[in-house]
Formats: C-alpha cells, sequence, structure tokens
C-alpha cells in the first residue's frame, strides 16, 4: 500500500515548525517525490534512512522552478546518492526552457560544485533530467499527467499513484476536473478567506483553504491535504483556515510536517496516521 509522507508543507520561507514544501511517495517500486523544497532535510529522520536504504529508485517531480519548491535539490546527492534518480520538472512547452537549461543555473563554482545537469557522477544509479510536458506521460516507468496552471510564472500541476498535487495557482474548476476521483488531493492554501479578500495580486496565483476544499468537493477527492502553507499565519489562523475547509470537505487535514497517509489506489480513502498537526510556531 503506498504511503505518501508530508516533509514540508510551508510556502516561500521555512518556519520552525515547517520546512518548505516537499512530499514523498512510498511505493514498492521506489520513492516519488513531490516537490524539493528544504523538507527534504527531514529525510536525516531515522525513520526515513532506514526506508532510504531500501530503494534504489527516485523520481522527483517539480510543479515548477520557484525557490521554495528546489531549494532542497542541493541535498539530494547526500540523500539518494546511492539511487538511480530521475529529475522532472516543467520543460520548454511549459516554461519555455529545457528543464535542464534552467537547472544550469542552479549550481555551479562558487555556488556548488558543479552545476546540476553535470551531477550524473554523483548517482551511483544514474541521473536523469526530464522535461515535463501537458498530458501524460511514462517518466522513470511511473505514469504521470501533468496540467499546466496559471501562476507568477506557470506552474503544474500533477498526478500520480492516484495523488493529485496542485500547488501554486488559485482555486481552479480545471484543477476539479484533473483531480477526479483521486485517493489524496493536496492543495495549495496559502490564504484564508480573510487573507484572499484582502490580498488581490496573491488570490490570483494562489488558493485559499476553503478554495482548495471546493476543488476536493467538485473533484470527489477521498481526502483532502492542504499544504504550501502561509508562513506569516499563526497556529490559531491556520487552525480557523481548516476549519472552513473542513466545513465545505469534510475529510481534509491540515498538513504537518512528518505527517503520513497510507492509501489503496482510489479504492479506498486514505489513512491518515499523525492526524494532529503538532506545530507550535507563532508564524
Ligand atoms: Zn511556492
Ligand atoms: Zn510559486
Amino acid at each position: 500500500m503506498p504511503r505518501l509522507f508530508v516533509l514540508g508543507s510551508s510556502g516561500w520561507i521555512p518556519t520552525l515548525a515547517r520546512q518548505t514544501v516537499a512530499h514523498m511517495i512510498e511505493t514498492r517500486r521506489g520513492l516519488i517525490f513531490l516537490d524539493c523544497g528544504s523538507g527534504i532535510a527531514r529525510l536525516h529522520d531515522p525513520l526515513f534512512q532506514e526506508m532510504l536504504k531500501r530503494h534504489q529508485r527516485a523520481l522527483v517531480l517539480l510543479s515548477h522552478w520557484h525557490h521554495d519548491h528546489i531549494e532542497g535539490l542541493a541535498a539530494l546527492p547526500f540523500f539518494l546518492g546511492h539511487m538511480e534518480v530521475t529529475l522532472a520538472g516543467p520543460g520548454p512547452e511549459i516554461s519555455g526552457e529545457k528543464a535542464a537549461d534552467i537547472l544550469a543555473r542552479f549550481g555551479g563554482a562558487p555556488l556548488l560544485p558543479k552545476p546540476l545537469p553535470d551531477w550524473s557522477e554523483l548517482f551511483s544509479g544514474g541521473f536523469n533530467i526530464v522535461d515535463l510536458r501537458p498530458g501524460k506521460q511514462n517518466i522513470g516507468g511511473e505514469k504521470v499527467e501533468v496540467i499546466v496552471q496559471p501562476h507568477t510564472h506557470p506552474s503544474v500541476g500533477l498526478r500520480v499513484r492516484d495523488v493529485a498535487y496542485i500547488t501554486d495557482t488559485a482555486e481552479r474548476s480545471e484543477s476539479a476536473a484533473f483531480a477526479k476521483g483521486a485517493a489524496l488531493l493536496l492543495h495549495d492554501a496559502w490564504l484564508d478567506n480573510e487573507g484572499a479578500a484582502e490580498d488581490g495580486p496573491n488570490a490570483l496565483v494562489h488558493a485559499s483553504g476553503s478554495g482548495a476544499a471546493r476543488v476536493a468537493r467538485a473533484a470527489e477527492a477521498k481526502h483532502l491535504v492542504l499544504t504550501h502553507l502561509n508562513p506569516a499565519y499563526d497556529v490559531a489562523r491556520l487552525e480557523r483556515m481548516f476549519l472552513a475547509a473542513a466545513a465545505i470537505h469534510p475529510a481534509t487535514q491540515l498538513a504537518s510536517d512528518m505527517a503520513t497517509f497510507s492509501f489503496t489506489g482510489g479504492d479506498e480513502a486514505p489513512t491518515p496516521t499523525a492526524a494532529e498537526p503538532t506545530e507550535s510556531d507563532a508564524g
């Protein structure tokens, strides 16, 4: 039964309780990462150290190129160096450039010893960079579906293993169609209702918790996890946002770093095993 781990649930910048967005699905075939923010640092946890030893393959899927979604890339050789790693991000049809060309700007001396496209010898099983394009594709042996989304620069929604991941875009009916019947929908919840009403520019490129819940309800998603949370919101404000969302789609949870969800294809609701958020930050 696949399991999804929230490694990081913050947007933009980390807080004491939340690293920036990274989520990991463990399957029998290997590990699938949904974004690669600073949450990758959670792989230091002993639970994940054992898990990393069990796997030889990793697929890293990037929703877009903003720093909070890629800043964990520098640590990939440290955690995944024994694996075959495929890294896929929005390619020419979406970003106007090949993923490898964009990543060539990530690193190289003096930022990192080598630019990221030259990292093949850092992974003993090999290293590939793949361009995501709109629609269905097979990447590293996984069926992945991609939808292009409006954002400050385009982002993509991702669907893999019956998980739909929609971040860094507003509430959209296209997202509901894309996530139809998903066992697990991870959705951007950057704003609460007050924030969405006040913050015009951000409301055009990010969703609210309630907006995410309306998408989940329209998609008939078995379970909704609110992620890419606003680091400026304190615990009480996040809790109010969560309650407003849960009133719309009851099978909703606020992501917390290290929360785990088990799910079986689309047939069965995932079982949250770390249900309560435990953050203690005050934003
Ligand atoms: Zn972001
Ligand atoms: Zn973004």
